[in-house]
């Protein structure tokens, strides 16, 4: 059976002090028994803070990119060291705000996932298919693209440490959500996809998120469904109410 893993990407959203306040919030509405694991990936300049209140808790720590060389002359990017001296255990990469905005290609994001899995730092590793891609049917021929490259190098072993979130690039702050059949079928292509390129077991144990829009008005539905393990929330995981209701409906 594979837990439930809710991850809030907190996007370029929340000074240092309504920072705190989120994630307080979040710690103080947390039921003692909840089933899902969480994490929250606050702005690089709010990690080492929120590390602080999540010591003791069961609320683990993510960052939104890293760079994938150790040190040195790269102006503006973070390490792997730097972000694991803050306490992150997370750190989502590929998400198609990098890809489409910042032009990341699945190369260097590669790059950016060998780098973390060799230090320990576990990488939420995003898919997913632009409108007018999805439109022309191509769908899984992206998706198998971006596994293809974005994992290549990876072993087995090393996929026991990846989160991988389908995140149909039109339902991402949009309001347009995949129906959850939808993205169940994609899910279960990425899940027999990876039982292909790396094992049975391997698939059968891999966290594979959803995201894309989902709020509390859909998650229960969502996270139904056989092969949703999860969700990577954007809009709805930056108030503390609507994040804890999905948590509550996983
Ligand atoms: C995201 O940024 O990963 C995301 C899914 O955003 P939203 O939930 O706002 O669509």
């Amino acid at each position: 059976m594979r837990k439930k893993v809710i991850a809030g990407n907190w996007k370029m959203n929340m000074n240092l002090h309504q920072s705190q306040k989120l994630v307080s919030e979040i710690l103080n509405g947390l039921g003692k028994d909840s089933k899902a694991d969480v994490i929250v990936c606050p702005p690089f300049t709010s990690l080492s803070e929120v590390n602080s209140l999540l010591k003791s808790t069961k609320i683990k720590l993510g960052a939104q990119n890293m760079y994938y060389e150790e040190s040195g002359a790269y102006t503006a990017e973070i390490s792997v060291d730097m972000l694991k001296s803050v306490g992150c255990e997370y750190v989502i990469l590929g998400h198609s705000e990098r890809r489409v905005i910042f032009n990341e290609s699945d190369e260097l994001i590669n790059k950016k996932v060998k780098a973390a899995l060799v230090k320990e730092l576990k990488p939420i590793f995003c898919i997913g298919e632009l409108l007018e891609q999805r439109e022309s049917g191509e769908t899984m021929i992206v998706i198998t693209g971006q596994i293809e490259k974005g994992l290549e190098g990876i072993t087995s072993d090393q996929m026991k440490n990846i989160i991988i979130a389908y995140e149909p690039v039109w339902a991402i702050g949009t309001g347009k959500t995949a129906t959850p059949q939808q993205a169940n079928e994609v899910h279960l292509f990425i899940r027999e996809l990876v039982a292909k390129k790396f094992s049975p077991a391997v698939a059968e144990n891999l966290i594979i998120q959803y995201g894309g829009s989902v709020k509390p008005e859909n998650s229960g539905e969502l996270l139904s469904q056989k092969d949703i393990d999860g969700a990577l929330v954007g809009g709805a995981c930056l108030k503390a109410d609507s994040f804890l209701s999905i948590i509550a409906s996983a």
